[in-house]
């Protein structure tokens, strides 16, 4: 079958969702999401796990509490979603050694700060090659050695930059995170955002413009439009393509262009580097960590860099679920992806028994997300340098054609996040709309002439 349509919208995760509904708004009405999941969300996706709602992919609200206003805090303080405040800067006064012992706090303080020097050399010395200012590069980082230097290094580099260097997102929204601890999950802000401009009853979206399990394979573009196809043989002919799929899936052959990408296009997207970032969920009969308003996350040193370091308890979120989730990245991710679930548990188990003692009870279930795995995803976000190289971005943001770029990696300011996500959406819907404005105007004179 083929069907016709003024936008083509592919995916319905946050970026795409908030780029339909703004050309919606906009009076295009004609517009059409294929969505390759049975969901809308995209990376926004809960499941119950053990008695509760959990968060697979984002968890946190990022940014709250600055001069300006997180559309995405607004978003829910509309939906009233349940939320609770995040303080990470004291994991690092609960580090546990292999033998159970916690670090006096002097010995992590002054770990910390060691480790927060050092990351500042090191990006001074970054910037300095940039900018050709040799003096700086005398002034070698330290590479982190013992299991404490390691853990540190790993929580630093992989979760607070911020105290490094500023990040937009903190500069702009505040440096305050809540954690959604909402049973209808972080995805019941797109619900919210659909209600307003797709048809929906129930909580249900029944809207005919939003088509899902539609996998998109191929795109061929021309100068009069572009033809997109769908796994299951379908044709939707558009005037316009706003593609929202990850970095991570345009890396991967999921969609082919006809004609092919340029070379431009192509290097800006293989250049683009992706975290892949797994929340392994783990419940148990009953607790045996400590709690309270400064024992929410914790550390495992050992001298594996990145091996089951961070952990958090869900007692605050949901009390009583005996719920604990340690975080795992890249190279640790696509390793328990690649094993079973059992294994993961086994190993958990382990480092668990190591930090509070060989009595604690076995986890009873196991939940690992698999973003690497899924074709859909190939990811968990882009993770562009500090130091970001602008024409990378453009490039991988500039439209092809017919063809938009859309998504949480084509967000200058805000990559990596939902709000980033959200922004960007708007940013390509607004782009598109004034070139339609200009066509419009265009095909007018054309008409005017003939
Ligand atoms: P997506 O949500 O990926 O949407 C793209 C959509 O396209 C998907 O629904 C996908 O199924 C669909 N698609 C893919 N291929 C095709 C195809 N061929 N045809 C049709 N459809 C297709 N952000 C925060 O702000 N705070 C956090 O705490 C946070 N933590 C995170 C933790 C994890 C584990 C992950 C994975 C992400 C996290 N993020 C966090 C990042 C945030 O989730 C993303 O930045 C954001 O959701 C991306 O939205 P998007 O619309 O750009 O992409």
């Amino acid at each position: 079958t083929t069907t016709r349509c003024s936008v083509v919208v592919v995916g319905a995760g946050f970026s795409g969702l908030s780029a339909a509904k703004l050309l919606a708004e906009n009076g295009v009405e004609d517009v059409v999401i294929l969505e390759a999941a049975d969901r809308i969300g995209g990376r926004v996706r809960k499941e119950e796990f053990g008695g509760v709602s959990v968060e697979l992919g984002a968890g946190w609200i990022s940014g709250v509490g600055g001069k300006q206003s997180n559309p995405v805090w607004e978003l829910a303080r509309q939906s009233n979603l349940r939320t609770c405040f995040s303080d990470y800067s004291n994991a690092r006064y609960n580090i546990y050694d292999d033998s159970g012992k916690i670090f006096p706090s002097r010995i992590a303080a002054d770990s910390y700060k060691k480790a927060v020097e050092s990351a500042i050399r090191k990006l001074r010395k970054e910037e300095s090659n940039h900018d050709a200012d040799l003096s700086v590069l005398a002034e070698t980082p330290s590479v982190p050695k013992t299991p404490i230097e390691l853990a540190i290094d790993f929580i630093l580099h992989d979760f607070e930059m911020a105290e490094v260097e500023p990040i937009s997102t903190y500069v702009d929204f505040g440096e305050r995170e809540f954690l959604v601890v909402d049973e209808r999950g972080y995805e019941c802000l797109l619900y919210k955002m659909a209600e307003n401009f797709l048809f929906t009853s129930e909580g249900k979206i029944l809207d005919s413009r939003l088509k899902l399990n539609k996998v998109v394979r191929e795109l061929k573009h021309s100068r009069n439009g572009v033809s997109v196809k769908t796994e299951d043989g379908c044709i939707y002919e558009a005037n316009y393509v706003i593609l929202s799929v990850s970095i991570g899936v345009l890396q991967s052959d999921l969609i082919s262009f006809n004609p092919p990408l340029p070379k431009w296009k192509t290097e800006a997207i293989a250049n683009c580097d992706i975290m892949v970032y797994t929340k392994v969920f783990l419940k148990f009969p009953r607790k045996f960590w400590p709690c309270g308003p400064e024992k929410e996350f914790f550390i495992y040193a050992n001298e594996r860099r990145g091996y089951y370091t961070f952990w958090q308890h869900m007692e605050n979120a949901y009390p009583g679920s005996n719920i604990l989730v340690v975080t795992l990245t890249n190279g640790e991710s696509k390793r328990v992806e690649a094993q079973s679930d059992q294994q993961t548990m086994k190993e958990a188990m382990e480092v668990l028994r190591k930090m509070f003692g060989p009595d604690i009870p076995d986890a009873i279930d196991i939940l690992v997300p698999r973003w690497w795995n899924n074709r859909f995803q190939r990811g968990s976000y882009s993770n562009y340098p500090i130091y970001i190289n602008h024409p990378l971005i453009d490039d991988i943001k500039a439209p092809l054609g017919r063809i938009y770029f859309t998504g949480e990696h084509t967000n200058e300011k805000f990559n990596g996040y939902v709000h980033g996500a959200y922004l960007s959406g708007i940013e390509t819907s607004k782009a598109l709309l004034e070139e339609m404005r200009i066509e419009k105007e265009r095909n007018g004179e054309n008409q005017a002439f003939l």
